[in-house]
């Protein structure tokens, strides 16, 4: 706020020159000018009152000079001047005072406006987590980690040979059609099985690992497939599928079931409970698919609200596909089909993410929609 100008000082005319009326008028205008000085809490009010003082043209400064110097008689002149002077000083000792307090006061208010309370709490920065596949893939992983099993891995463009052939598609067989492959273009001078295209399973990193070592063999492979599937709720050109291969001396389809309970029981909880039904795939003879009993009714089909939407009632639910690995297999990477046996199994990863937390369309998965991915943290 501007000081109010009327309760301004102005520098009064003098008639009485004797040291005592120039004492009076000396404290008068200094006690003026220092309750002024004092009531000064912004800029703009200390400008106003530096102007009123310094300026040439009436300013306080210039009054004393003209109405008390110079209006002085000759006799008192040079008292007056030395007077003057000292009450010049005491002018400009206000004006410098009253700006040294506002600038610290303004200093102050910035410093509690601006200044750090290191007591307050921090500011939480918000950690990424795990997309729910990841986490789903990773929980899986440790489950056949935890039973021996180490990870391996395998390139997504493969070759056909590693794909098929020696997964035991043999070239023009009908099981290559249930896999709708993305085949890399300008191909056609190379042999079939050099042709490149983008794996359709995890089994090749199977083949690999075999051709690498010798057995015993415990692998768990995880990692991402390809399929010339169209987008919908329940399918997506690219997914995600860990496989597994044990391979050894004695292994039978006991071990196969043994540890596959085993595995379920650890990913949906100890009461589930396992069971195997025939199937078909090329590289595993004989093959099955394996259900669980229904986590969400406990395999009864029911729920209190009415029949079971996860298992359609059946009270079952099938998560993966396994098998005793194929004689034919074992031909392709050199192992002795006579002396060794193994199983191998393989899962898709959105299907068992999308039963354990319930999602409805596998499209989420890939969206990046915070409010979705947000739910796992
Ligand atoms: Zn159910």
């Amino acid at each position: 706020m501007v000081a109010d100008t009327r309760s301004m000082y102005t520098v009064p005319k003098l008639d009485d020159y004797s040291p005592a009326a120039l004492d009076q008028a000396a404290r008068e205008l200094k006690s003026a000018l220092e309750s002024e000085s004092a009531a000064i809490a912004v800029e703009a009010e200390w400008k106003l009152l530096r102007d009123r003082c310094m300026a040439r043209k009436n300013g306080v400064l210039t009054q004393l000079n003209d109405q008390w110097l110079k209006a002085a008689p000759a006799p008192a002149k040079r008292d007056v001047g030395q007077r003057v002077n000292e009450l010049k000083k005491i002018v400009e000792e206000q004006i410098d005072a009253a700006l040294t307090r506002i600038s610290s006061a303004s200093l102050a208010s910035r410093l509690d406006s601006e200044g750090i309370d290191v007591t307050l709490p921090g500011t939480r920065r918000k950690l990424g987590v795990e997309h729910p596949l990841i986490r789903t893939m990773n929980e899986i992983v440790s489950v056949f980690k935890a039973m021996g099993y180490s990870v391996a891995e395998g390139p997504e463009v493969e070759t056909d040979y590693y794909n098929f052939e020696s997964l035991n598609f043999p070239p023009n067989h009908p099981a290559r059609d249930t896999q709708d492959t993305l085949i890399v273009a300008g191909q056609q001078n190379k042999a079939l099985r050099e042709r490149l295209l983008m794996r359709t399973h995890t089994s090749p990193v199977q083949i690999r690992t075999m051709e690498r070592q010798p057995p015993p063999v415990r692998v768990i492979v995880p990692g991402k497939v390809h399929r010339a599937d169209t987008a919908d709720a329940t399918h997506s050109p690219i997914f995600h599928q860990v496989e597994g291969l044990a391979v050894d001396t004695n292994i039978t389809f006991r071990d196969l079931k043994g540890t596959l309970d085993q595995a379920a029981k650890a990913m949906f909880g100890a009461s589930v409970r396992t069971r195997f039904y025939p199937s078909f795939f090329p590289f595993t003879e004989p093959s099955a698919d394996m259900q669980i009993s229904c986590f969400k009714c406990g395999g009864s089909g029911r729920l209190d609200s009415g029949r079971c939407g996860m298992c359609k009632a059946s009270g079952w639910i099938e998560i993966l596909g396994s098998g005793m690995v194929d004689p034919n297999v074992f031909g392709f990477v050199g192992y002795d089909a006579r002396k060794y046996s193994g199983f191998a199994f393989g899962m898709g990863v959105e299907r068992i993410s999308i039963l354990k937390y319930g999602i409805d369309d596998i499209q989420l998965f890939y969206q990046g929609d915070v409010r979705f991915l947000e739910q796992f943290a």
